[in-house]
């Protein structure tokens, strides 16, 4: 296998597809692959539940939170989110801080009335703009914040105090990398397909009190409360996806959970940016004091070298490492399924790189 730096659908532990590979044809004693199971069967139902279990557990989810498995991707909270959560002020705030948090905010633009509180647009999102307290309206819906940009590799490192504002989080790129306290947020949402699993599942976390909100005229499929009551299996749940979720966090359990993730994520990131910091032909694009603990980006500042340097790195079995088509240059997205070795590598091939251009 080579080492995938892609940033989405991610690289996922060997380990891991190697459990699935196993259990491919039959599950258990069921007979049957997950994939051709009931979702109202016995044994899925432990699957489901399993999933939601180890979750609250590795993530410290508190009992007023509900953990829903959906569809339609991390784009489809963007419209979610609004259509669920807007129904008091109609008025959300939002820090654009990157491509993703720039298309949730026009799509609430949709519902009701989006004040973008600080945005890092004009410096191409090279940053995490810093807000203040006073900064968000006291009568918001809800703020909105993309936790880890992936495009730009930024992260907040401090989340924002909203005070009584429920605070919502795009985590696409960062669930479970690191710790986070989950009780400071209104909403934690992610699509699967970089830190958790296959594309197709869309994990919510959502504070109860937040549940229950949506207008009569909110489609069944978009409204949460829905979801909740039905336990996301008002219809077929991608059942898969999430058998594959359960796996994921059982392997980060075995780790030593998110803790042990965290230290080993933050090891790897530094043997990047550490020689970023020292090359002299590559250099990191994102602010310093933002910089993301999950895609790094980089670039030599000659795009010629940019190319020959992708290309010289997938032949080498580093591949993915291309940057986004809106950006350009480099990134080398380092997931929890990413290993301190293949980072070590990354680096001494770019050295190698830098050394022979
Ligand atoms: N939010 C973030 C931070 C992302 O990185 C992405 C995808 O790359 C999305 C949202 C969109 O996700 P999806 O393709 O699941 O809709």
């Amino acid at each position: 296998r080579v080492f995938n730096f892609s940033a989405g659908p991610g690289a996922l532990p060997l380990e891991v597809l190697e459990k699935a590979q196993k259990e491919l044809v039959c599950y258990g004693d069921s007979g049957m692959s997950v994939m051709e199971m009931s979702h109202r069967s016995k044994p899925y139902d432990a699957i489901i539940k399993g999933a939601e279990a180890k979750l609250r557990e590795i993530m410290n989810i508190p009992d007023n939170y509900k953990v829903l498995f959906l569809q339609g991707g991390a784009s489809l909270q963007f419209a979610m989110i609004p259509l669920n959560l807007m129904r008091n002020s109609y008025k959300a705030d939002y820090i654009e801080s990157g491509m993703f948090a720039s298309k949730a905010l026009k799509e609430a633009q949709k519902f009701g009335k989006v004040n973008v509180v600080a945005s890092s647009k004009a410096d191409k999102y090279a940053y995490i703009p810093k807000v203040t307290k006073d900064q968000f309206d006291s009568e918001a819906d809800y703020a909105y914040i993309c936790a880890n940009n992936t495009i730009y590799g930024t992260k907040y490192h401090e989340y924002p105090d909203t005070g009584n504002v429920p605070l919502v989080a795009d985590m696409s790129s960062c669930i479970l990398s690191e710790q986070v306290d989950v009780s400071r947020f209104g909403i934690i949402y992610a699509g699967a397909q970089k830190n958790l699993g296959p594309a197709g599942v869309t994990l919510v976390i959502i504070r109860e009190d937040l549940v229950g909100h949506a207008k009569e005229t909110v489609p069944s499929m978009l409204n949460y409360q829905l979801m909740v009551e039905n336990e996301s299996m008002y219809n077929t749940p991608p059942t898969y996806g999430i058998y594959m979720l359960k796996l994921m966090f059982e392997w980060i359990e075995a780790q030593g959970g998110v803790a042990a993730l965290e230290k080993r994520n933050k090891e790897k990131a530094a043997v990047l940016y550490n020689y970023l910091d020292e090359s002299k032909m590559f250099k990191g694009t994102a602010n310093k004091e933002d910089r993301s603990l999950m895609n790094v980006t980089f670039v030599t500042g000659n795009e010629e070298l940019d190319a020959k340097f992708v290309k010289e790195a997938t032949a080498a079995g580093f591949v993915n490492l291309k940057g986004h088509r809106s950006v350009g240059g480099m990134r080398a997205s380092i997931y929890n399924a990413m290993t301190l070795e293949g980072v070590q590598k990354l680096v001494e091939f770019m050295k190698k790189f830098e050394s022979e251009n």
